[in-house]
């Protein structure tokens, strides 16, 4: 299973149940599978839910000692173990903890965040909004989901160059971009240490920030010979140990690759063939 069928039947689902206003229904998605929701206040702090077949039906239990925008995270999750028929790998590795997060449990972290903020709508808001985690919070309360799906969501649908970054204990957990980027190959590092002279950086050894500053792209993004800056809007958690970021630019348009040693470097770091005036078969990525 891919992330693009995942997402055309979470969107399969949205459509049937046709939410109209924010927060959306996730009872409504429950009701809609025939699935039935049970509240279970014995489950541990690293428990958010599971979910089992009996008789005909599914039950969906959700850890009711989390925080409401949790449980929804969770129901919406497990909706996605039952529409996928893909099984529970969540030993015991914290709900936040996306390293070595099995490739299935993902699919249905972006499952859910179909369901939680479906794309039309969100889309909407976030074409409108003024970019910073201002509008990131302002977004996560009106869908009641968490800060970091709803940036994730927020960069990922974002109309510029734009990317949310989660960070835990002063490295890179997780990072999503917009299509600008990702078609520009502006590549975050996972698992690297947030780089210094950013304003993450900053705020995890204990500094402030009064909003969004400007960064030089290369600080974030590896191999990158484009130049230009970012905004950088960051905020650290010391109760999560957790520092995101919101990066975006003003210009629609990234600047132009620098020519010549860009293509070399790319060739050695992704194993792309230089370019060589010869346009490839498609389908063919390593014809010369
Ligand atoms: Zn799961």
């Amino acid at each position: 299973m891919d992330e693009l069928s995942v997402v055309l039947k979470a969107r399969g689902l949205v459509n049937k149940v046709a939410p109209t206003a924010a927060p959306v229904p996730v009872e409504a998605y429950v009701a809609e599978i025939g699935a039935v929701l049970r509240k279970d206040s014995s489950l541990g702090p690293e428990e958010a839910g599971y979910s089992f077949p009996k008789g005909d039906r599914h039950y969906i239990c959700v850890n009711s000692n989390d925080r409401p925008e949790r449980q929804r995270f969770t129901i919406c999750h497990e909706i996605a173990h039952i529409v996928l028929g893909l099984p529970s790998e969540h030993e015991q590795l914290p709900w936040w903890s996306y390293a070595r997060r099995p490739f299935n449990e993902i699919l249905c972290d972006v499952f859910a965040a179909e369901l939680l903020l479906p794309y039309g709508p969100f889309k909407r808001f976030v074409d409108k909004a003024d970019l910073g985690l201002a509008a990131v919070e302002e977004l996560a309360g009106r869908f009641d989901a968490s800060m970091s799906a709803t940036g994730s969501r927020f960069a990922a649908v974002a109309g510029c160059p734009c990317a949310f970054v989660l960070s835990e204990k002063g490295a890179v957990r997780y990072a999503s971009r917009s299509t600008t980027l990702r078609q520009a190959n502006a590549w975050i590092t996972p698992r690297m240490a947030l780089p210094a002279g950013s304003v993450c950086a900053r705020l995890h050894a204990g500094g402030t920030c009064d909003g969004p500053e400007e960064t030089a792209a290369n600080l974030w993004f590896s191999s990158w010979d484009r130049g230009g800056t970012l905004l950088e809007d960051a905020r650290h958690f010391p109760q999560w140990e957790q520092t995101v970021a919101l990066l975006w630019s003003e210009d629609e348009e990234l600047p132009t690759p620098a020519t010549g040693r860009s293509r070399e470097r790319e060739a050695e770091e992704h194993g792309l063939a230089e370019l060589d005036g010869i346009l490839p078969w498609p389908g063919k990525k390593r014809r010369r």
